[in-house]
């Protein structure tokens, strides 16, 4: 009786370790539902999350899928937040500043004007305290974000007439969002939001007399070179970073190596955008050169950018004093910009700078 008794515990806990390490979990799959703020197609936008998508199946020998669903599926561009927080989307990509007027600490982790530099943010993000600020703000919610792309630095917009003093910005009407708005508005300017889709007709009309959007690669396709002639350099949006977004209870249900496939799938994706924003800047650029000679690079004159860097900073200390998590936010990252852009200043700009003397005078 007790060596059968022996036996059979000794069978049982054999059973029990072939279960344990039975294959049959690991072969199990997981569907993900990605909304993205962009439509079908959307160039750069659009290709980071399909990039994304792609690595996850395939580093996961496919056990990890996502299915994407753009703006004309979902038809709530901007409800991307919402729809990820209850559930309705396991994930999305968008940009973290469209959730200002839900939770105003989104704000920050986009890019802000006179901000940091993508190199700079994303150091700031990985190796600052920028993704333990963020996950702070969202945590609450229920929510996971993840850098999702960069832009780089954004120009600054389409002017129909030069702007030559601070006098020219009285009254005019310009498609500009967010905390950049809030700006020109103190120095005279009146902004709007308009829809990518509608600005063209806004700006030919003259229902506004200037627009931003991103850069050369997406400006290109919206045709404002064939009715604005000033194309003035950044400062409002230095380095704008996507985001995905990622329900908690979503992650959570993921094994541990496909939380892992997935963190990495979304840090490549997102340095894959940054890249591909070069590349397809520096073309779009060569096109308008060639093609619309027309267009001429301006920088805001020195009044200019001095009220607006003043007002920035006004609207950033009235913002720190209303909230103690975005004093905290404000705080981390002018310490941290003080600090990175001092070796900027001696690496990358005493290079460019150095490189630019020498072309001109070759
Ligand atoms: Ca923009």
């Amino acid at each position: 009786m007790k060596i059968r008794s022996m036996i059979a515990t000794a069978a049982a806990v054999l059973v029990t370790a072939v279960l344990a390490s039975a294959p049959a979990t690991a072969a199990e799959t997981y569907t993900l539902r990605l909304a993205e703020t962009w439509g079908p197609n959307f160039p750069i936008f659009g290709d980071t999350t399909k990039n994304m998508a792609a690595m996850a199946e395939k580093m996961s020998n496919g056990r990890l899928k996502i299915r994407i669903d753009s703006a004309n599926k979902h038809k709530a561009p901007l409800g991307i937040f919402d729809m990820v927080k209850a559930g309705q989307y396991d994930m999305g990509h968008s940009a973290s500043y469209y959730w200002k007027g839900k939770v105003p600490n989104t704000l920050f982790f986009t890019s802000m004007p006179f901000g940091m530099t993508a190199t700079e943010q994303y150091a700031w993000f990985y190796f600052g305290d920028g993704m333990k600020l963020m996950k702070e703000v969202y945590e609450p919610h229920g929510l996971l974000s993840f850098p999702g792309g960069n832009t780089g630095v954004q120009m600054g917009g389409w002017f129909r007439k030069e702007i030559k003093s601070l006098d020219d910005l009285k009254g005019l009407k310009m498609r500009i969002p967010g905390f950049a708005g809030e700006v020109f508005s103190k120095v005279g300017v009146n902004p709007t939001n308009i829809a990518p889709g509608e600005l063209y007709t806004a700006l030919e009309r003259g229902t506004i007399d200037a627009t931003e959007w991103v850069g050369p690669a997406l400006d290109l396709r919206l045709g404002f070179q064939q009715i604005a002639d000033y194309y003035y350099t950044g400062w409002h949006e230095p380095a704008t970073e996507l985001q995905f977004l990622i329900n908690e209870k979503s992650w959570n249900k993921l094994p541990k190596d496909l939380q892992e496939i997935l963190r990495v799938a979304m840090r490549t994706a997102a340095y894959d955008m940054y890249i591909q924003s070069t590349d397809a800047n520096a073309k779009a650029w060569a096109t308008i050169q060639q093609d619309y000679p027309n267009v001429k690079v301006k920088t805001f004159p020195d009044d200019v950018i001095k009220a607006m860097y003043k007002a920035n900073n006004e609207l950033l200390a009235e913002t720190a004093a209303g909230d103690p998590l975005a004093r905290k936010i404000i705080d981390s990252q002018e310490k941290y910009m003080k600090d990175a852009r001092a070796y900027t200043n001696i690496s990358d700009r005493a290079y460019l700078n150095t490189m630019y003397e020498l072309n001109k005078t070759q």
